[in-house]
């Protein structure tokens, strides 16, 4: 029988091409948001009074009371019931990283026996799932196992389509049954409420008719697309998203004739598939293209708000993930699918819009409102150089350990690139702006600082992209995130250590201006200050270089390259005190959380481990004796012809470097098997991801390398994984 790899490239080579109709005629605008319960069809479905009780909730983040509940329950239903809807679900985003559904029926059974659809306010303000098995670091026992999922109104209701089933899903928060929260739904939302309340009071220096302020988010979306089949067979794709072992193609990435490079036909009929699927749920995406590695892509919508923008993003995933497979093409979201070739990641541009229809990291067009957009924009960095190691811990995971600091992707080192025009202005403020108020002070707010910044918006191209957080003309983008990550832990940690900074920065301000300072001067005077605290996380130079890395050091900045120990930051009593202060989590939330994420941890490596272990054991030792073998054989029968020794030289040289890599493999496997045992006899957890990062994981490399020295070495036909090349280039 022909290996599974041969059976995949045959299938390839003679498999249909999935035909799909593209757009057609169809415009964008007439299928966008078909599958939302979008504020025009909720027009159509409520009465005025629901919807007004409906919009406010959504503005306010207030809760909708139980009559009009069941009002926009009517309304919801009768809505998804024309679009043959059958069932509804409490859609929430659980600590596992993907996002959960349980699928009740609106179909019931009254005590008369009759039976009827129903969906009323009950059931769509809380559901209880049994959900006792999804990570909870602790908060429930099993005995109070129970956990809510309660309905986020500030996020449409939409229908998911699964082939010809509909199912309306409505997006909660999920939570344990004394309110702690197991999800990152509900942190996301107080974050966002915080951080309004702080940026508020803040913009009322400036402006006292903003009422409100939203945290934006725009994501871009790395992925990579293979054959499905050719994925299939290779147990490190199907069960991990990466590949353990392969060697290297002989053509790479080196020849970047893929960046920008015009979109494989196969990948372009999926990709204009998932684009009409998200369209239909709301997403707005705009742009798509190649990206610098062979089979590999990405993709971005216009920016929204930020619970929104995460919602969008997980929703997404979950689309791209299944439409692939009608394509029988398999999207790879893994930060590092393949050694030597480019991860892939996921940038969020960040940013602050006030009711007023203003971008609060957008130069203004007047002197005040460029003194604003200076407050928020020093706040922002001053945030992350008081809490550089939160923002690194948010991006941590097994996954992402693999790209940061790789060349590829910014260091594990944070900082902020502002460019050239920016950091001239805050040079002019941090030296000249004085102690006490002056003629200078004034001349500097109400000329030069104006004067400077418009130059900023002609300033778009000036970019350095190896800075982990770099400000882009308009917002800042993250970049260090990873591409399989929910959005919404960077975005909690962004929006909470924003809203510390922009509070400390209203009661230095307030002490300034009791003192009988003018508001403008003591604005100017605090931003002075941040600036002057905050410089040593600002680097306009290349992140990738060696350089660097040793500046970071002598600058106390902190270079954190594994998930174990960057996640140390959510556990300090500093970090602890700040999210509860600002009512995101309690201490006990925050430890469980450490606790769930160090178990992430391990579990990925642990897999990965068996993994790896069960391929080189049952899939490379077997190819590498049995091609040893035939070799054997042949020099058993050269001999038998009586010929000399140095005849066939080059084949028992072969048999002895065959078996060279073969005792190499199987010694490590069994190392690490002994490694694997003695860190899981460990019981605390984070000593476990320690013993995990430091030494199970330490024996990959040392597998992998005589693994694919024998892919080198053993015959092509005996080898029974798809090879770099295979999954690179085949579509
Ligand atoms: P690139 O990094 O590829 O050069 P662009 O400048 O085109 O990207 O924009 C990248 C992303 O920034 C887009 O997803 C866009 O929606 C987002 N974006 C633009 N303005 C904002 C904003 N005010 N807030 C958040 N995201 C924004
Ligand atoms: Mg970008």
């Amino acid at each position: 029988m022909s290996s599974l790899r041969f059976q995949a490239l045959q299938s390839v080579a003679t498999g249909e091409e999935k035909k799909i109709s593209g757009y057609g005629d169809k415009k964008i605008t007439s299928i966008f948001g078909n599958n939302v319960f979008t504020g025009r069809i909720m027009r159509e479905h409520l009465s005025d009074e629901a919807y007004k009780s409906l919009m406010n909730s959504a503005k306010t983040g207030t809760r909708v009371d139980r009559r009009m509940a069941d009002q926009v329950a009517a309304g919801m239903k009768a809505w998804a019931e024309s679009h043959g809807v059958t069932h509804f679900t409490h859609w929430f985003q659980p600590l596992t990283g993907t996002t959960a559904e349980k699928h009740d029926s609106f179909f019931t059974i009254k005590s008369d026996g009759s039976a009827l659809e129903i969906f009323d306010g009950d059931a769509l303000i809380q559901q209880e799932p049994d959900a006792s098995s999804f990570p909870n670091g602790g908060i429930r026992a099993t005995f109070e196992a129970r956990g809510y999922t309660a309905w986020d109104p500030s996020s449409p209701a939409f229908i998911m389509e699964a082939g010809s089933g509909k199912t309306l899903c409505i997006p909660t928060i999920f939570i344990a049954y004394n309110g702690e929260s197991l999800d990152y739904k509900a942190p996301l939302l107080k974050s966002i409420a915080a951080l309004n309340n702080a940026a508020v009071d803040v913009c009322n220096y400036f402006d006292k008719n903003v009422t409100k302020v939203t945290a934006t988010l725009g994501w871009e979306q790395e992925y990579f697309v293979i054959d499905e089949t050719i994925a299939n067979a290779r147990p490190d794709l199907m069960m991990c998203g990466r590949t353990l072992l392969g060697h290297a193609p002989a053509k790479g990435q080196q020849l970047e004739d893929h960046y920008f490079g015009s979109i494989p036909e196969r990948v372009y009929a999926f990709m204009q598939d998932f684009e009409q699927e998200s369209y239909k749920l709301g997403i707005p995406l705009r742009t798509r293209h190649n990206e610098v590695a062979p089979a590999q892509f990405e993709c971005a919508p216009i920016f929204e708000e930020c619970n929104i923008a995460v919602d969008h993003n997980t929703l997404l995933m979950d689309v791209m993930n299944k439409v692939a497979k009608r394509h029988k093409l398999k999207a790879l979201l893994h930060e590092k699918p393949f050694a030597g070739v480019n991860g892939s990641g996921k940038h969020n541009n960040w940013s602050l819009a006030t009711d007023t229809g203003v971008n609060l990291l957008s130069p203004g067009k007047t002197p005040r409102t460029n003194l604003m957009f200076l407050t928020f924009f020093v706040n922002a960095i001053k945030a992350v150089h008081d809490h550089a190691n939160l923002l690194r811990g948010s991006i941590a995971s097994a996954n992402n350990d693999h790209r940061l600091g790789a060349n590829e992707a910014p260091p594990a080192i944070m900082s902020v690139y502002i460019g050239k025009y920016l950091t001239e202005v805050l040079d002019e403020v941090e030296t000249r702006v004085t102690e006490k108020f002056s003629e200078q002070d004034e001349q500097i707010l109400k000329l030069d600082i104006h004067k400077q910044i418009p130059e900023l918006l002609m300033d778009n191209t000036d970019r350095n992209r190896t800075s982990p957080f770099a400000f882009t003309g308009n917002k800042f983008e993250f970049r260090a995130v990873g591409s399989s990550a929910n959005c919404a832990s960077p975005m909690i940690v962004l929006n909470t250590i924003m809203t510390e900074t922009l509070k400390q920065f209203k009661k230095d301000v307030d002490l300034l201006i009791d003192k009988g300072e003018k508001k403008e001067i003591a604005v100017l005077q605090v931003l002075r200050d941040y600036i002057a605290k905050s410089k040593k996380i600002r680097f306009e130079g290349d992140n990738y270089s060696d350089e660097w890395a040793e500046e970071a050091k002598r600058r106390g900045l902190d270079n954190f390259k594994t998930t174990p120990e960057a996640l140390d930051a959510f556990v300090t009593e500093g970090s602890k005190q700040l999210f509860y202060d600002n009512g995101i989590y309690s201490k006990r939330e925050l430890e469980a959380r450490h606790e769930i994420m160090l178990e992430d941890y391990v579990k990925k490596v642990q897999i990965e481990a068996r993994i790896i272990g069960y391929m080189a054991t049952n899939h490379v030792l077997p190819a590498a004796v049995g091609y040893q073998n035939v070799l054997i054989e042949n020099v058993r029968g050269l001999k038998d012809l009586g010929l000399d020794k140095k005849t066939f030289k080059a084949q028992l040289n072969l048999v002895e470097v065959i078996s060279n890599h073969i005792q190499n493999l199987n010694d490590n496997v069994e190392a690490m098997l002994e490694a694997r045992k003695k860190a899981n006899e460990i019981t605390d957890m984070h000593a476990r991801a320690l013993k995990y990062c430091h030494e199970v994981k330490s024996y990959f490399e040392k597998i992998r390398y005589h693994a694919d020295k024998l892919e080198l070495l053993v015959d092509d036909k005996q080898w029974p994984l798809p090879k770099y090349r295979e999954l690179l280039f085949i579509r």
